[in-house]
């Protein structure tokens, strides 16, 4: 591997810049029109635009990434998160270009990618998934598989992502509808229009395992994520480890993760997210790229997960084996998003006339924003993660508070006010919160 072209923008386009760096090897920014300014830019040792402010016609642009990867020499390119990073096709363009994909295999992603799918590898893995039916072709065919799961139920697209295209229905009239609905949104989200259904599990928790694999035929876990706290099936804050699981239940999560690993032939990072009801827990999806709360694990056990990438994807083999992963202490990771929570969340762009930013013992910021950085309005309004690290629970909430307060973002509207509210809440104190908690919390459940 000889140089880097990173197809994403913001946080995490600067967070593969600092790992490309440190393992030794150049990186290539992109950006389109309306990110000239964005740091990204200025940190990575090359940059290209690569079109007009859309995605659809920059960061989603297949052909101008390429062309830009070719212009700069790269012979590899990381997706990050989000736009490209779990699209079969890109992937294998890349591999089509002679470009290493910084990622799992094309055939992975397209095994993985379709939610029906991987429902159906995980049950051959002998992975529990949530009672539902493989795919629903007509609102006929999935009030006879309702009928047989028991409502209500939840319709998912199965190429659907980022907490879009999901509804529930509580019986056949409302399902009826729903199915029709949700083939066109899904169509016009994601295009395909393709659907299946899952019982609807009443106040479940989600909690998520991220796992790590070479081409030497080593699997490994890194524990898990407790992702329950989320507003429209979005993550608001994570931790680990999660408050709200048994060692058996955490063992059990942590071995059906690996089996499904190994079942895809799955290289690189993962993450496979799984809803907990109980004592029982279900598959729900794998995410075959780093996700936005990677950080949280690196925190917990002192692992770069980015560089990892960079080393499986350059051939070479995992740094860490299973027996030398320790979980240490607890992480929290709190995402800061230019939205005003007291105006039901409404977007925030704009720009960042003053910006303080939190420091000291185990407090880590992964963000691109400056003092002077004008946020564009074109894309998603994450613009800062704050991660914590306490040697317990208990410190790491102490320290959230104390690094929340020190986090000043003049300008706009940002979230952190929230996450001050979330830490004085009981429920979020004593780690008993569930997926439908915050809704609720904010009387929008
Ligand atoms: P994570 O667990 O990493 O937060 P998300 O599903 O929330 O995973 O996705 C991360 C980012 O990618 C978010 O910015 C989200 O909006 C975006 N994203 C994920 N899937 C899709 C998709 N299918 N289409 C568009 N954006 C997506
Ligand atoms: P996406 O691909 O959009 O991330 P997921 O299938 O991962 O969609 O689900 C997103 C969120 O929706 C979960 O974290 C959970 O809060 C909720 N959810 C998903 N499936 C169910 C279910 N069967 N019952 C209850 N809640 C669910
Ligand atoms: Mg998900």
């Amino acid at each position: 591997m000889n140089k880097v072209l990173i197809a994403n923008r913001g946080e995490i386009a600067l967070r593969i810049v600092r790992a490309c760096r440190e393992f030794g090897v150049p990186s290539v920014a992109v950006y389109s029109d309306a990110d000239e300014a964005a740091l990204h830019v200025r940190r990575a040792d090359e940059a290209v635009n690569i079109g007009p402010p859309p995605a659809g016609k920059s960061y989603l642009n297949i052909d101008a990434i390429l062309a830009a990867a070719k212009e700069t020499n790269a012979d590899a390119i990381h997706p990050g998160y989000g736009f490209l990073a779990e699209n079969a096709r890109f992937a294998a363009a890349c591999r089509d270009a002679g470009i290493t994909f910084v990622g799992p295999s094309a055939e992975a992603i397209e095994k993985l990618g379709d939610k029906a799918a991987a429902r159906r590898l995980a049950k051959e893995a002998d992975v529990p998934v949530v009672p539902g039916s493989d795919g629903v072709a007509s609102p006929e065919e999935a009030v006879e598989a309702a009928e047989r799961i028991g409502y209500p139920v939840m319709i998912k697209a199965s190429a659907g992502g980022g907490g879009r295209g999901i509804r529930v229905a509580a019986n056949e009239e409302e399902l009826k509808r729903s199915v029709k609905e949700a083939k066109r949104e899904a169509e016009a989200a994601f295009g395909d229009g393709s659907l299946y259904l899952e019982k609807f599990l009443e106040n479940p928790r989600h909690v998520e395992v991220q796992i790590m694999a070479d081409h030497h035929g080593n699997a490994i876990h890194l524990h898990e994520r407790e992702c329950s706290m989320q507003r429209k099936r979005q993550k608001i804050l994570e931790e680990a480890p999660s408050p709200g699981i048994s060692e058996g239940t955490r063992a059990n999560m942590c071995e059906a993760a690996i089996r499904l690993t190994e079942e895809a032939e799955y290289t690189n990072a993962g993450t496979i997210e799984f809803l907990v009801d109980g004592d029982e827990f279900y598959f729900i999806e794998m995410n075959t790229r780093i996700q936005v709360e990677h950080p949280v694990t690196e925190m917990l056990i002192g692992v770069d997960l980015v560089k990892e990438q960079l080393r499986v994807a350059s051939g070479e083999p995992l740094n860490v084996t299973q027996e030398n992963i320790l979980a240490n202490g607890h992480a929290i990771e709190f995402r800061i998003n230019a939205e005003d929570p007291d105006m039901d969340f409404l977007p925030s762009p704009g720009e960042i006339s003053a910006l303080e930013v939190p420091g000291g013992p185990g407090v880590r910021v992964d963000s691109a924003l400056y003092a002077g950085y004008k946020i564009p309005p074109f894309y998603d309004s994450l613009i800062g993660k704050l991660i914590v690290w306490g040697v317990d629970r208990e410190e790491a909430i102490n320290r959230s508070r104390r690094a929340l307060c020190e986090y000043d973002i003049e300008g706009i509207k940002t979230t952190i006010p929230l996450h001050l509210c979330l830490l004085e809440e009981e429920a979020f104190r004593s780690g008993e919160y569930d997926t439908g908690y915050l809704e609720r919390l904010l009387g929008e459940g």
